[in-house]
């Protein structure tokens, strides 16, 4: 089945048609002013889940996913606090990355920082100079968005309604409002980089665009990030590549919109938000990955503790069947295949189906449990595994399974003491309470021993 997924450039539903095996990726990262908040990982959840099903698919999977470590944001936060910029960026990386590694997301293939391609980005400012469509100006540099004809090709933004509402700040030395920086002269005790305009530093557009030719090249085959970048990011990053190179960039663009909190867009810099970690220490990581993935990656989304709790209970749904499967069936099998989840998935990436039929699969399962048909009940199993598998979820089986053993046993044990303190009333009370629970209660020869029906 052919992978298509919406594309915001051609506003469609586009095939996926890498050149050789390989699936080429730039997924804008984050910037690192302050810590992970919780509207950050829903695009790093999307994109490692789409990244597990290609893999499926049988693709490679080349994926760069960036860190801004220099931006003007970095900087203002780094003086409040009276730290080293690059100590603040740091220790937000590092964050972000304990994070990610907890939630079960998988490292990119490469995750290049701004300031690690300053070479890059000063060589891509002198290509756009010297096509003509950026200028220098008193130490620094703008893109001059008048001379490209396309620009607002991905935003569908008309240049004369921008225009109109545009102004030059009293720092800026542009000629029209919207012109962008491409790079930045340092202010006093700002940090800086030597260029040929003089020490400065790059715009927060232009390190994409170079950092993504560096290890994609053109035309590579998806640039995903938030929807809010959509405009100016990266119609600019657009911009600049296509203006120095006049080579096509990403082929298609995947847009995964916002997390909302009461109904705006979490934001850094009005400290509107959840932080990451705090939603990792109250919840099983496989929690939030349920949250994220039970809403398409194209739909809005609200954070609500409710939800979560829902997305908690329908986790332990899962992990409740699996546990009472494994009983029956012992170590865990793959299913190799799974051809309505492929369909759903190939399909714009279609989560929310995807957990449907996860949830079939675990009432089917259920239902093979109480009718002892334990065909029926491996036959579910085994897709189930794989479904969990492609998404991402890492049940803890386990330990699961363990928890439930300790249980049982201490009901027998219980058990065999009320009735060795001839308390036979209680004891046969008990056994009434385990079998209205679903559990079966067997004396035998053996001694006593309790089964899911
Ligand atoms: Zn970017």
């Amino acid at each position: 089945m052919q992978v298509e997924l919406y594309d915001t450039l051609s506003r469609q539903k586009k095939p996926l048609e890498p050149q050789d095996n390989t699936v080429r990726i730039y997924h804008c990262g984050m910037t690192v002013q302050s810590r992970p908040h919780v509207g950050h990982l829903r695009g790093y959840i999307v994109m490692d889940a789409l990244r597990r099903f290609l893999r499926f698919k049988g693709y490679e999977i080349k994926l760069v996913q960036n860190i801004t470590d220099i931006d003007d944001k970095v900087i203002e936060k780094s003086a409040a606090e009276g730290i080293d910029w690059r100590m603040l960026a740091e220790r937000n990386t590092d964050e972000l990355l304990r994070v990610t590694d907890a939630l079960n997301i998988e490292r990119p293939t490469v995750m290049p920082r701004a300031t690690q391609h300053i070479e890059e980005i000063i060589d891509l400012v002198s290509k756009i100079i010297e096509k003509g469509h950026a200028y220098e100006s008193k130490g620094d540099v703008y893109f001059d968005v008048r001379s490209y004809s396309k620009y607002g090709k991905l935003s569908g933004k008309n240049i004369d309604e921008l225009e109109s509402g545009a102004r030059i700040e009293p720092s800026e030395n542009k000629r029209d409002p919207l012109d962008f920086a491409l790079w930045k002269a340092a202010k006093q005790g700002e940090p800086y980089w030597y260029s040929p305009w003089g020490k400065g530093r790059p715009g927060w557009h232009i390190e994409c665009s170079a950092m993504s030719a560096h290890y994609l090249g053109s035309e590579f085959d998806l640039h995903a990030g938030g929807e809010d970048l959509v405009f100016p990011h990266h119609e600019n990053e657009i911009a600049q590549y296509e203006a120095a190179t006049g080579n096509g960039f990403a082929k298609a663009w995947m847009h995964v919109e916002m997390l909302n909190l009461r109904g705006e867009k979490m934001s850094k810099s009005t400290g509107h938000l959840v932080v990451a970690s705090d939603v990792i220490e109250a919840y099983d990581p496989n929690v939030l990955r349920m949250f994220t993935l039970r809403v398409h990656y194209r739909a809005q989304t609200e954070y609500t503790i409710e939800g979560m709790d829902e997305a908690r209970s329908a986790w332990e749904r899962i992990t409740t069947f699996l546990a009472a499967a494994q009983q029956v069936l012992g170590e865990p099998a793959l299913a190799t295949e799974y051809p309505k989840l492929d369909a759903v998935l190939s399909d714009d990436f279609n989560t929310p189906k995807a957990m449907g039929l996860v949830f079939d699969l675990v009432h089917q399962g259920n239902e093979a449990l109480a009718s002892g048909d334990k065909d029926k009940l491996a036959e579910a199993t085994v897709k189930l595994n794989l479904a969990l598998q492609i998404l991402g979820f890492k049940p803890r089986r386990e330990e699961g399974v363990q928890d439930v053993k300790t249980l049982l046993d201490l009901l027998v044990r219980f058990r065999s003491e009320l009735r060795a303190a001839k308390a036979f009333e209680w004891a046969d009370k008990l056994r009434e309470m385990i079998q209205e629970a679903g559990l079966i209660m067997e004396d035998t020869k053996e001694g006593t021993r309790i089964r899911f029906r």
